[in-house]
């Protein structure tokens, strides 16, 4: 793209679209890989391919045809050779390909890992992907072996060790997506969380309403409807035989017989993928079907509706029959207990604890019902949370990160939050002599929702689109530094240019530039300039969303649940010991401030962006090709693309002509190898100072390149169509 003689969006625009008619879907614009959604598969995953820039030397990258295989294989290098963390963030738009594209890194990253142990095992790749257990037993020795050979068999092991974990995290994938994904409007297989996959696997913002509802043309997550699809044997142990997705008020959809193929496979054959993905990452029989269990209870806490009580501000159960199925699955012994749960909250006063009847406030029941969603949500969350934390665990060797410290003892932090507290898992590989820690570093992919920007934009577009300018501050200060190491490289002066960034809104207030006030709109809305434009809001709700707590009567009720999954995914999460009794109120924390939904994802941002800082960092840009959706200028935009651009060209002298010799020698009529004749730089010089009016400053010679002032080149390329 940094080679187009017109550097501007329509000349973008017009490169991408062509590349992308001609099944070339990736484009390098300087080290950033845009990859356009070719939304088929084209032939460009093979592993002779992979195999082929997994070989690319360093400094190699445009000798072959752009690939986000070059971005794998550079980090791959960089880590084996150079010893430095990496990270490959990836962006874009929902359905622009940003799970499909790290799903691609990951499994070439995984050929990478393969190809290496393979050589180093002095075996076929396939074998080592195959048999890696088989060198690990190869490695118990009698102790007598010399230095070397035990170096030697150190270094397969923990090849075949990087190659075991690369696969059960590439197993851990569909997993992930059964639980955290749902067809959208915009994507059959959106994922509906943000994910870091380093040595553990951080998520970030699960959307937590899917669990309750969804809009129309839309679905519930995945794993809902792979449950119903599941034979009847398995169905009736978790209450739900002969039961149909359609009749459960939670993920009941118009047109579901349409979509109950995504991809190719059924929900039936997917449920089948799941339950042996669980089995590869260690998850037990019985555990399993306690998963299933919680989830056809939350399916069957959505079936119980309230009506009038005997007294006006009451209300009751419908029919307390409903509530038998969700406490059987759920492990609560007395569905009167429940019943007390969802309809009334536990309060203190003067150190008495009294219960009272949720407020039905608004309409009879709404209060009621949003405990019952609160409960299902917090289901799911906490049995989200509680997979993340097992994938982690299973896939948590061989990685010891080369975090700097600060970065590791945030990292250490978050993981420790992950896991409840525990510590989180040793990174370690099991071979002849025990457990050995493996400093092998590790390699993160970041696969996040893009920027959002809708008609009406709530709490999680905010949430969102605070987690993009953090990144995207980022991107900026790489792309300068880049730009800023280039120049200094071809020994042109540097003179200091500003760029914009939002990290002043921090401080925001009313008569912040960034920050404005929507005169046609309601009270409630406010707006925000990010860098990708400008963004209003709508505060209704936020501060509903923003607590992201439930009844503590609903925690204590499922801490003392007969399931032990129930009973683990909860006491994972709450704070203090398990509660003796039923309705027990024994923590508040909920409503302190450090608890909300912004203030846990903040926290976690910054820990992602310290753990980032301490890597080399690469992006890759994903833009979703259809015209009806949003414009590709607006992608680009949104992207940080155009701004890249622009700060090269806020930068004093932008163009770079691509080592043009051969070109200017023939135009010259030089003769290039022979001893005496200027060399090509010498002619480059003669024929700018005869082209570029003198006293305007409009180029500068670089080592190996020249930089033009903005629409210098263009005015020559012009000239040299005149001529023509
Ligand atoms: P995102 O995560 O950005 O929302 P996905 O990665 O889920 O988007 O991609 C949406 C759909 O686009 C995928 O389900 C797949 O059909 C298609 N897709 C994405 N990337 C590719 C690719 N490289 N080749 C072919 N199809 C792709
Ligand atoms: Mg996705």
């Amino acid at each position: 793209m940094t080679a187009l003689s017109y550097l501007h969006e329509p000349g973008i625009l017009f490169n991408l679209r062509r590349r992308f008619f001609r099944c070339l879907p990736y484009t390098y614009t300087g080290d950033i890989v845009v990859a356009v959604n070719p939304y088929r598969w084209l032939d460009l995953y093979s592993d002779e391919l992979g195999a082929r820039y997994a070989r690319m030397k360093a400094g190699e990258r445009n000798q072959l045809t752009p690939h986000v295989f070059s971005t794998s294989a550079i980090a791959y290098d960089g880590l084996s050779r150079l010893g430095r963390g990496q990270s490959i963030l990836v962006s874009g738009e929902s359905g622009a390909g940003k799970t499909e594209t790290v799903k691609i890194l990951m499994s070439h990253l995984a050929t990478v890992a393969r190809s290496r142990a393979a050589r180093i095992n002095g075996e076929s790749g396939a074998d080592a992907a195959a048999g890696g257990m088989v060198v690990a037993e190869g490695a118990e020795g009698d102790g007598m072996q010399s230095d070397d050979f035990t170096i030697k068999q150190g270094v397969k092991r923990l090849e075949t060790a990087k190659v075991i974990w690369w696969t059960k995290i590439i197993e851990s994938n569909p997993l992930l997506e059964s639980f955290g994904n749902a067809k959208t409007v915009r994507n059959d297989n959106s994922s509906r969380f943000g994910k870091f996959t380093q040595l553990q696997c951080v998520t970030y913002l699960l959307e937590k309403s899917r669990v309750v509802g969804h809009s129309e043309g839309e679905r519930g997550y995945h794993i809902f409807y792979q449950l119903l699809a599941a034979p009847e044997a398995d169905k009736r142990i978790f209450g739900v035989e002969g039961r149909q997705a359609w009749e459960f008020a939670f993920v009941t959809a118009d047109g579901l017989e349409a979509d109950a193929i995504i991809e190719g496979k059924t929900d039936g054959e997917r449920y089948g993928m799941t339950c042996k993905a669980l089995d590869i990452i260690g998850v037990p029989l019985d555990e399993r079907q306690q998963l299933f269990s919680i989830l056809a209870g939350v399916l069957q806490l959505g079936q119980i509706s309230f009506k009038a009580g005997k007294d006006d501000d009451s209300s009751a159960i419908e029919d307390m029959a409903m509530l038998k199925e969700p406490c059987q699955q759920l492990g609560v012994a007395d569905p009167k207990h429940l019943d007390l749960a969802l309809r009334y909250r536990t309060v203190r006063v003067r150190g008495e604890e009294i219960q009272t009847p949720n407020r039905p406030e608004a309409a009879l029941g709404t209060r009621d019902a949003m405990a019952k969603a609160a409960a299902a949500k917090a289901l799911y969350s906490h049995l989200f949370d509680w997979l993340v934390a097992r994938i982690n665990a299973s896939t948590g060797a061989p990685s010891a990160a080369p975090l700097g410290p600060a970065a590791a003892a945030a990292a250490r932090r978050s993981i420790a939050g992950a896991h409840g507290g525990r510590p989180p898992p040793r990174a370690s590989v099991v071979g002849g002599g025990g457990a050995h820690a493996v400093p092998v570093g590790s390699i993160a992919l970041l696969d996040i929702f893009g920027f959002e920007s809708f008609k009406v934009n709530r709490f999680e577009q905010l949430c969102i689109n605070y987690a993009n300018e953090k990144l995207q501050q980022k991107f900026t200060q790489d792309i300068f530094k880049t730009v800023q190491a280039e120049y200094e490289d071809e020994g042109i002066p540097w003179s200091h240019v500003d760029f914009a960034d939002n990290a002043d809104l921090r401080s925001i207030h009313e008569d912040h530039p960034h920050f404005c006030r929507n005169k046609l709109g309601g009270k409630l809305e406010f707006g925000i300039k990010h860098y990708a434009g400008m963004v209003f809001y709508n505060a209704e709700g936020f501060l509903e969303k923003n607590k992201d707590s439930i009844g503590d009567d609903v925690v204590n009720l499922m801490m003392a649940s007969s399931r032990p999954l129930v009973k683990e995914i909860f006491t994972r999460v709450a704070t203090g010991p398990p509660p003796s009794g039923h309705h027990k109120v024994k923590s508040s924390s909920s409503s302190s401030s450090s608890n909300t939904l912004a203030s846990k994802f903040k926290t976690s941002l910054s820990v992602l962006m310290e753990t980032i800082k301490e890597t080399n960092v690469q992006y890759v840009r994903c833009i979703k090709p259809n015209s009806n959706k949003s414009p590709v200028v607006e992608q680009l935009r949104c992207a940080g693309v155009i701004e890249a651009i622009r700060i090269s060209r806020a930068a004093r002298f932008i163009m770079l002509l691509p080592a043009a010799e051969r070109e200017i020698m023939s135009m010259l009529a030089a003769d290039a190898g022979a001893p005496g004749t200027p060399t090509a730089k010498d002619l480059c010089a003669q024929l700018l100072a005869q082209l570029v009016p003198k006293g305007q400053g409009g180029y500068e010679m670089g080592r190996t390149r020249v930089y033009f002032k903005f629409g210098v080149l263009e005015q020559l390329e012009q000239q040299r169509l005149a001529k023509q």
